[in-house]
């Protein structure tokens, strides 16, 4: 099997706020995994605050290189990401793009989609949030008006004024809110006022309301709090769910954080077998990584796999897009195919 591994650079149709920065672009390593004339196709994404650097995650790769070039089809792909992961501890992103890629080329081989590798019999379209980003109240209000069709939005808070940035939004749209807090939040008491504020304002949900360190205050938090709580950042991969799972009602699964689907389907069964929320979430990916995780979403109660509509320069096509749903793609593997032009042109 040959491995390949390139840089990319995803940039923004608008520049993108969170709660700790701004950005106009987001580093992609893609993968390509290729046995004889067939190709699969993965992605490590990597924002800065994921913590993992196109260094380490080239690096991480082409240590993987002699044993994924010793692959031959057909491969165990459990045993492949068995061995991958014992590389070394961290680089759960670039651990991503190998899964990922395998997992495509799997299913490209044996002309089957990743959702049938994995039992999942019929993956239908589904309702997906769109990210708004925390930004001046004028641009703010052009992002909602251009996510028309989509019926359910995520902000961006953890502002220094949460209850300000909420009803600015509220100016411009009724629709449901799903509320990132990006871990802004830092006073218990506060925060729970501030549940309940949402609350009244039809948010749904409260994603990773409070710093990860502070675990006591989260679980005092959501035991009393009138809205549902996932971790994102308190809950990379299966390893962390049990020590998470007192503080949250739910968790947000994404594959950079999870090392990819294999590890991805097994949170989701702890999920299920725990009593937790089941988010499918997405960190700034392309069209290649989110149709890998979008071929999961019939397994999840909440899908935010809007990433791909962030970009003017995708290079890939996969998952699409219609009224609000995201439609999974069609084909074999992940379903994904890269376009025409040259995608290194563009970066
Ligand atoms: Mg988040």
């Amino acid at each position: 099997m040959q491995l390949k591994h390139y840089l990319y650079h995803l940039r923004f149709k608008h520049p993108f706020g969170v709660s700790s920065n701004t950005r106009t672009e987001t580093p992609s390593v893609f993968v390509e995994l290729q046995w004889e004339q067939v190709c699969g196709y993965g992605e490590a994404c990597l924002p800065a605050y994921l913590g993992e650097t196109v260094l380490d995650t080239q690096s991480f790769l082409e240590t993987s290189r002699s044993y994924i070039e010793r692959l031959r089809y057909p491969f165990d792909i459990e045993s492949c990401l068995q061995q991958i992961d014992l590389i070394r501890p961290g680089a759960n992103a670039a651990k991503a793009a190998l899964d990922i890629a395998l997992h495509d080329l799997n299913g490209k081989l044996r002309q089957e989609a990743v959702s049938q590798l994995y039992g999942i019999s019929h993956t239908e379209p589904t309702l997906t949030s769109f990210t708004i980003g925390i930004d001046r109240e004028e641009v703010m209000a052009q992002k909602i008006k251009e996510a028309s069709e989509f019926k359910l939005l995520k902000i961006k808070a953890g502002t220094p004024d949460d209850r300000a940035l909420i009803r600015a939004i509220r100016r411009y749209t009724n629709k449901p809110l799903i509320v990132d807090v990006n871990q802004g939040w830092t006073n218990k008491a506060e925060a729970l006022e501030l549940a309940s504020f949402m609350n009244d304002q039809n948010v749904l949900l409260l994603e990773q309301p409070m710093p990860v360190a502070m675990k006591e205050e989260m679980a005092w938090l959501t035991a009393r709090s009138p809205l549902p709580t996932y971790a994102d950042e308190s809950a990379k991969r299966l390893a962390d769910l049990e020590s998470v799972a007192r503080q949250f009602s739910g968790i947000n699964i994404k594959l950079m954080k999870s090392a990819g689907i294999r590890e991805a389907t097994r949170m989701i069964e702890w999920c299920r077998q725990n009593g937790k929320k089941v988010m499918l979430g997405c960190m700034a990916e392309s069209s290649c990584a989110t149709s890998a995780m979008a071929q999961l979403m019939s397994l999840a109660d909440v899908i935010d796999l809007d990433a791909p509509l962030l970009y003017k320069n995708d290079p890939f096509k996969g998952v699409s897009y219609a009224d609000g749903f995201i439609h999974p793609a069609p084909g074999f593997g992940c379903g994904v195919q890269k376009k025409e032009t040259d995608p290194n042109a563009e970066s």
